[in-house]
């Protein structure tokens, strides 16, 4: 399988190839060539296997230069049991209400679903280093969830660096106990003394300057790198299994949505011939993409307009996989992809002519919003009808279910956190608290290991310089 930039460079390079870039020399997003296909036989013949298996399955249709035998070592290494609360099916289906399900995306080192792909991205990366000879400094920024998530699966990996800038005092207190209490010497968390907006700028600067930029070998492992999207198809495909019992049976998925990573996810998933009937998207109050997917207009927001909220994983101003879908819903034409995020840059806004419009409808998109009173409300429903306590972006996911729910068709919410991680609106909605795995107890007591630093990239740069190991 090759792959393409949405801004038509053919790249002419395999998943290898592509695996430690971030955006295409020319801009735009890698993509496959074309989505494999699947059809009845090969979904009947992976309706038994285990999910390291049905990994190996789904993702070696995408991988042809990394030899079978390590790709499959690779995928067996990040979905083990242990690392996922002990359940060998790493994201279980459970049934909430009547055609209701939800999968459990979470279980994993951090307790959200970016572990699910950012496990095997450490150990894909690890490999592939080891194979070229090369090391990578991990240059990233982060309000929570993503920095987190990636210093868990990168702690202790060959050849790898990871700086990590988070705004100081503005994590919640789980989030920070999260990543400060790593000790790995390879892990660099760095509060920065600004807000979130203030390290990526710090990250952009740094990668801005080239000569650096190539001497330490800076990477990232942002939402979009395609192997991460790569790893997260692979969940829909065994939410799908665990929710029918014919090949041909269609169900809904309803997905909390933020960079259009996860989601993105599912649309590949679909164009496979997943029988997948409707992505239900929900935003919260920064609806970006309900409002495209209502209008057929993206208007990127302003820092000034977007709004701090209690699923804060979904604050987002502009949605950086988006790109992918637009290129496919023009019918994969990059030159008028290119011209539309053309528009973005100068305009922050662009619109799909009429005809472009109802292309979109062949897609199966359905989007919806939800809102800070709809979290409260609907956490409270939960925890009052079913005993369960769902987290605040989740619980954004079953808002969007419920109001587009169809009697015929069961709908599966992804679960993409724990209740635990936020636990200040969980009193907000219940009363009480969330309850936490017992191999997280007393985190916050642990000793904690960080810079703390002004926002300054030549001090920024000076640290990295000094802590490069190589
Ligand atoms: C990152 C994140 C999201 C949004 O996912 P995208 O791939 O950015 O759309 C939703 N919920 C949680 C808990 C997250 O951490």
């Amino acid at each position: 399988m090759k792959y393409v930039s949405t801004r038509g460079e053919a790249a002419g390079r395999g998943f290898a190839g592509i695996l430690l870039e971030g955006l295409a020399p020319d801009g735009g997003l890698y993509v496959p060539e074309r989505y494999p296909r699947v059809d009845a036989a090969m979904l009947a013949a992976w309706r038994r296997l285990s999910y390291p298996d049905l990994a190996f399955a789904v993702m070696s249709l995408f991988i042809d230069d990394i030899p079978a035998a390590d790709l499959r070592a690779l995928v067996e290494k990040s979905y083990r049991a242990e690392v996922f609360g002990g359940d060998a099916r790493i994201a279980p289906l459970r049934a909430l209400e009547p055609g209701v399900f939800v999968l459990g995306l979470s279980n994993g080192p951090t307790l959200a679903f970016k572990d699910v792909a950012m496990q095997f991205l450490g150990h894909a990366f690890e490999y592939e280093l080891g194979r070229r000879g090369g090391t990578l400094d991990v240059l990233g920024a982060t309000s929570g969830d993503t920095g987190s998530a990636a210093e868990h699966a990168l702690k202790g990996k060959r050849g790898i660096e990871v700086f990590m800038l988070s705004p100081l005092g503005r994590m919640s207190p789980f989030q920070q106990a999260q990543m400060f209490s790593l000790q790995d010497a390879n892990i660099h968390n760095i509060a920065i003394e600004g807000v979130f907006d203030d390290c990526q700028d710090l990250v952009k600067a740094v990668s801005a300057d080239l000569e650096f930029k190539r001497a330490h070998s800076i990477g990232t492992v942002n939402s979009i790198n395609w192997a991460r999207l790569l790893a997260q198809v692979v969940y829909y495909f065994a939410g799908w299994f665990q929710a029918t019992r014919s090949d041909d049976e269609l169900v809904d998925f309803a997905v909390p949505t933020g960079n259009f990573g996860n989601i993105c996810a599912g649309h590949v998933a679909r164009s496979m011939g997943l029988p997948i009937r409707r992505l239900l998207l929900a935003t919260n109050e920064n609806d970006v993409l309900d409002e495209f997917f209502r209008s057929g207009v993206y208007r990127v927001r302003s820092a000034a307009e977007t709004h701090e909220t209690s699923s804060p994983s979904m604050d987002i101003s502009k949605a950086s996989n988006f790109e992918r879908f637009v290129f496919d819903a023009l019918g994969r034409n990059a030159a008028r992809t290119r011209a539309l995020f053309a528009e973005v840059e100068a305009r922050r806004v662009f619109a799909f002519d009429a005809g472009e419009r109802a292309r979109i409808g062949a897609f199966g998109f359905v989007s919806g919003r939800s809102t800070a009173a709809d979290r409260l409300a609907t956490i409270a429903d939960v925890h009052r009808r079913f005993g369960e306590i769902i987290d605040p972006h989740t619980a954004d996911a079953l808002k969007v279910a419920r109001d587009h729910a169809e009697p015929a068709t069961p709908v599966i919410v992804l679960e993409t956190a724990l209740a635990a991680k936020f636990n200040d609106t969980i009193r907000a909605a219940i009363g009480s608290d969330a309850p936490r795995p017992a191999r997280l107890a007393g985190l916050e007591a642990l000793p904690r290991r960080f810079t703390t630093m002004p926002a300054d990239v030549v001090r920024l740069k000076a640290f990295i310089a000094e802590n490069d190991r190589r």
